[in-house]
Formats: C-alpha cells, sequence, structure tokens
C-alpha cells in the first residue's frame, strides 16, 4: 500500500472520529480496521454515563469487520490526540491478538504516523493456539 494511500485512510479514520460519542471522557477516537483483500471498516470510541458500557473505536472496527463476515486483518489505524499519540488500551490489544492484526498504524500530527507491530503491542499475547495447546493434555 502506497504512501498516498495511507493518507487517505488516516483521512478517513480522523473523520470517523469526528463521530465519537465521548461526552465523559472528552477523548474522540477513530478507528478503520483494513481487511487482507482491501475493505475498510470504521469504529469510534461509544461512551455510556455508566462507563464500563462504554467501547473502544478498534474494537467497534473490528466488530464491524466481523459482522460483515471478515475476519483477516491487514492492520487497523488509530486516530486520537494526535499531539499525544493514542496507543490502543489493553482489551483492545488482546482483542487484535485473536485475530492476528499484524500491526496497528498511529495517527500523529502533520500527516504523521507510527507504524507498530502487534508483537510490540502485547508480546507474549494469550492466545487461541495457547488454549488449544493446554486442551490436548487432557
Ligand atoms: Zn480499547
Amino acid at each position: 500500500m502506497g504512501k498516498n494511500d495511507i493518507q487517505e485512510l488516516i483521512e478517513q479514520t480522523l473523520q470517523i472520529r469526528d463521530c465519537a460519542y465521548a461526552p465523559y471522557s472528552d477523548y474522540p477516537v477513530g478507528a478503520l480496521a483494513v481487511t487482507e483483500d482491501g475493505k475498510y471498516f470504521s469504529g469510534c470510541n461509544v461512551e455510556n454515563v455508566s462507563y464500563p458500557a462504554g467501547s473502544c473505536a478498534e474494537r467497534n472496527a473490528i466488530a464491524a469487520a466481523i459482522a460483515a463476515g471478515n475476519k483477516n486483518f491487514a492492520f487497523i489505524i488509530i486516530a486520537g490526540d494526535l499531539k499525544h499519540p493514542t496507543y490502543p488500551c489493553g482489551i483492545c490489544r488482546q482483542v487484535m491478538a485473536e485475530f492476528q492484526i499484524p500491526y496497528v498504524i498511529i495517527v500523529k500530527e502533520n500527516k504523521q504516523y507510527e507504524k507498530i507491530a502487534l508483537e510490540e503491542l502485547l508480546p507474549h499475547s494469550f492466545t487461541a493456539a495457547l488454549v488449544k495447546n493446554i486442551r490436548s493434555y487432557k
């Protein structure tokens, strides 16, 4: 994927961020999950007055892809605060590990971005393969 394509997707992610429902944190986040076959799925954070009922942009984007029948992800773009880049929370990292999303793109100021491997975000992650190995002992 070329640099211009990435910039277009980043632009799209920033627009998704504008849709965030974040009246409590005032911390809007947009995410774009990109599948291996080049489809895009949007997610933004959706907060709730009962705080734990809220959900993150990343997980909402992944859920949208899953609901449309897509489980093979190329990467996910995350746009929150650009001055202090938004890295995914622990729960989202675990969900990314579930679907083996190879890397994330964190949007920064001035059209800059950072590409980080999931392996770096969540080393030694708890995976389905691990559970299958445990089951094989029985
Ligand atoms: Zn999260």
